[in-house]
């Protein structure tokens, strides 16, 4: 069979997609192999200082010196190495995972696998309880899950997930900004999902609300984890039914049709009005250029 080329192989790498790890899903419950794992001198933990990870001097991961009892494990690389995850307090240097992904100091690899960390130990500070009596839970599987001693219910670590879509109409895309952004700042619209909502219907709902646009046809593009806490993004192009725009100013400060042009001068940095997308390591950023490319 000939394997035909992704049409991404030429657009930039998107932050937090990419994972070398092995998650072991199922040897993870093995209480002693994962005691074992956690007791072998080679074995790695990364550190989060609230919702930032810890770095070392020269910019790259801090790791912690032994992998705690309640670190939660992350997988097996490559080499063979097991990877935890703690929280702690560090002295040293840290950083947001955004911050981290847009300056590109760290492998894509490693940005990964700080990102199922982050989510991880941010789900366990918050679920400490059962939401279905209230009593204490504890962790199990490794951290994949906790349970309740008095009802035994079983809680799992959320993903939640976010529709976000480059809307086209002829040659020209509809991209929104909110207040707080940067200025000049336009990217495409988003929004989280309902219960009992297709993907597509999501995305119609979304873009509607936001910008009064009726949209027809929808491909899903691409996807991006934004574990912060806990997103998923799910990245469509769609195709527009109307032109005429109404703001919902609750949700979003502006929404305008962009130029095929106009967005080539953005992405370069080069608009008149100083307008601009989001970086390449976003998903936005990846469905912008995908919807031009494949008109
Ligand atoms: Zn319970």
């Amino acid at each position: 069979m000939m394997l035909k080329k992704s049409p991404d192989a030429a657009l930039p790498a998107m932050a937090f997609a990419v994972s070398r790890l092995d998650r072991m899903a199922n040897a993870r419950s093995d209480d002693a192999w994962i005691a074992a794992l956690r007791a072998e001198t080679r074995a790695r933990c990364v550190l989060f200082d609230g919702d930032k990870a810890a770095l070392s001097a020269a910019g790259g991961l801090a790791l912690a010196a032994s992998v705690p009892g309640d670190a939660l494990f992350l997988g097996i690389d490559d080499d063979g190495q097991a990877w935890f995850a703690a929280q702690g307090p560090h002295e040293g240097a840290k950083s947001d995972l955004r911050s981290l992904a847009v300056s590109g100091a760290l492998p894509a690899a490693q940005l990964g696998l700080l990102a199922q960390a982050r989510s991880l130990l941010h789900w366990h500070e918050r679920h400490r309880y059962c939401a279905h009596c209230g009593a204490a839970t504890h962790a199990k599987d490794a951290g994949y899950k906790r349970v309740c001693p008095s009802c035994r219910a079983e809680h799992f670590p959320r993903t939640d997930p976010v529709v976000i879509i480059a809307v086209r109409r002829s040659n020209s895309l509809l991209l929104g900004r909110q207040a707080s952004w940067p200025a000049g700042m336009y990217s495409t619209l988003a929004g989280f999902m309902e219960p009992g909502e297709t993907i597509e219907d999501a995305a119609r709902r979304e873009v509607k609300e936001e910008s009064g646009i009726e949209v027809g046809a929808i491909g899903i593009a691409a996807n991006q984890p934004w574990p912060f806490p806990s997103s998923l993004m799910i990245g469509l192009i769609g195709e527009a039914l109307t032109e005429r725009i109404t703001i919902d100013t609750k949700e979003i400060e502006d929404a305008r049709w962009f130029s095929f042009a106009d967005i080539e001068a953005m992405r370069r940095g080069v608009h008149g009005d100083g307008f601009k997308i989001p970086p390449a390591m976003a998903i936005a950023h990846r469905l912008i250029l995908r919807a031009l490319q494949e008109s």
